[in-house]
């Protein structure tokens, strides 16, 4: 594996946007139709490169919300940085330039013989093929003491919204001095940097205003992503203020006491002033119910075309999939959903299929000044994907080089959501 120089990562990022750029039809080739589960950045990003690519395919998105808020910057709402507004996007976008049927219901069923998506609603939806894009799911039997009913105390604020409005608000509460302990999940999980990125962003914010506060972080994992960076970060900008306990340490995360706040471990329980619970974690529940799954708990993909290896004709992109060396982010799902779009063009029309181009690139708050990014390209090899090149920062860079990061997430954010969401013209 080769590592990249910051100017080669400079020159990855633009090549992100030329992958973007796949076949476009001619208008009398197709007139197929493809359903799309889910309008997260998977789902609304392979509706959009479906559309914007071959505009005679007849293309659905359905999506239970009428707005997505991103879990990408949420930490930074939590920590009283941004608002839920900036973070908050529609679809109109996709259906009037793009000419998307965005449709807002649940897909109930997917019946793979007769090829009909089932809304909740009632209506089933012919298709030709599927792309399914759910996200995650919780899994609270992994976790005693831990339910949905039990988010409505202890948030996990692992999907943004009224989850990451809950624990802004118990964090604003919180009186000065008290512990705020957050629980790590086991590998794989949405996001691997964004547990201890939500520590760092909410020590930034005891800083200002609860000074005497502390973070308590009970991993259920011995090390985590790009632990050298925040280990360095947590001494520069928070030193004494937070802790970080691994598995090897407490024994293990055991049982969550929802009345008592606490959280305990094998060796020690720990009381919390606010608890930030993130449970293990599988793909969204409809891949579950739709035989998309295997005994991983996530779904098994073709690493070129993304189509199921359980059910031929039906896609899986994003966080529900399971991608060999592909982490689950956004950024992920956004690459694979354009893969997965050209392909779907390439079955449906006979046009030559393109080798996919994978990406992901991702930037981590420290503190609001102090930025590090990441950028991985990946290509399927031997059945699964595995990762070519990376860039990673390092530690001991200098103030103006994190701070520079730090504005170009702020861009980068910008960019991604109108890539995603379809306002910059294609
Ligand atoms: C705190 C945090 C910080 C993060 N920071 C970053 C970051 O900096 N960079 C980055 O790249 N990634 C980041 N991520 C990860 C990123 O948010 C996810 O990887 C990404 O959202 C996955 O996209 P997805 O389309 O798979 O799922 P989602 O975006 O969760 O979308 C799933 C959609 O499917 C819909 N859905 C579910 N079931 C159905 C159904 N039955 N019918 C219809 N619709 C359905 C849901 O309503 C939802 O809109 C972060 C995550 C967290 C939690």
């Amino acid at each position: 594996m080769k590592s990249w120089t910051r100017r080669e990562f400079g020159r990855s990022t633009g090549a992100i946007v030329l992958a973007g750029l796949g076949p476009r039809l001619a208008a009398s080739e197709s007139k197929a139709r493809v359903v799309v589960v889910g309008g997260g950045i998977g789902g609304a990003t392979a509706a959009k490169y479906l559309a914007a690519s071959a505009r005679t395919i007849e293309i659905t998105l359905v999506e239970p919300n009428p707005n997505y808020t991103t879990c990408f910057f949420s930490n930074l709402y939590i920590a009283g940085l941004c608002s839920l507004e900036s973070l908050t996007h529609g679809y109109e976008t996709l259906a009037q330039r793009y000419g998307i049927n965005v449709v807002h219901d649940s897909v109930a069923a997917v019946d793979p013989v007769a090829k009909t998506v089932g809304l909740k609603s009632g209506p089933k939806l012919p298709y030709d093929r599927v792309v399914v894009a759910p996200g995650i799911a919780f899994n609270y039997e992994a976790l005693a003491g831990y339910d949905e009913a039990a988010t409505q105390v202890i948030p996990h604020a692992w999907n943004a919204g009224s989850q990451t409005q809950l624990l802004r608000r118990q964090l604003e509460s919180m009186e000065d001095g008290g512990v705020f302990v957050l629980v790590a999940p086991p590998n794989p999980f949405r996001c691997p940097p964004a547990p201890y990125e939500r520590a760092s962003l909410i020590a930034y914010y005891f800083k200002q205003h609860k000074p005497r506060s502390r973070i308590l972080i009970l991993d259920a994992k011995d090390s985590f992503n790009a632990q050298d960076l925040f280990l360095d970060a947590w001494e520069r900008h928070y030193r004494g203020m937070i802790e970080w306990l691994p598995a090897q340490f407490t024994g293990g995360i055991k049982a969550i006491d929802v009345k008592e706040r606490s959280v305990k471990t094998a060796s020690e329980t720990f009381k919390a002033a606010v608890a930030n619970v993130i449970p293990p974690q599988m793909a969204g529940q409809f891949a579950q119910q739709n035989g998309l799954v295997d005994q991983s708990g996530w779904c098994p993909i073709d690493p070129i075309t993304f189509e199921s290896k359980l059910q031929p004709g039906i896609h899986v992109v994003g966080d529900a999939s399971s991608a060999g060396d592909m982490p689950k982010s956004a950024f992920v799902a956004n690459s694979q959903a354009k893969a997965c779009a050209f392909a779907i063009i390439a079955a449906l029309t006979g046009s030559e299929r393109q080798p996919p181009h994978l990406f992901n690139t991702c930037y981590t708050f420290l503190s609001p000044d102090d930025a590090v990014s990441n950028a991985i390209s990946f290509k399927p090899a031997a059945g699964t994907i595995k990762i070519v090149d990376n860039f990673v920062s390092q530690v001991h860079e200098s103030a103006e080089t994190r701070h520079q990061a730090a504005r170009e997430a702020q861009s980068w954010y910008t960019a991604f959501t109108r890539d995603t969401f379809g306002y910059a013209a294609f």
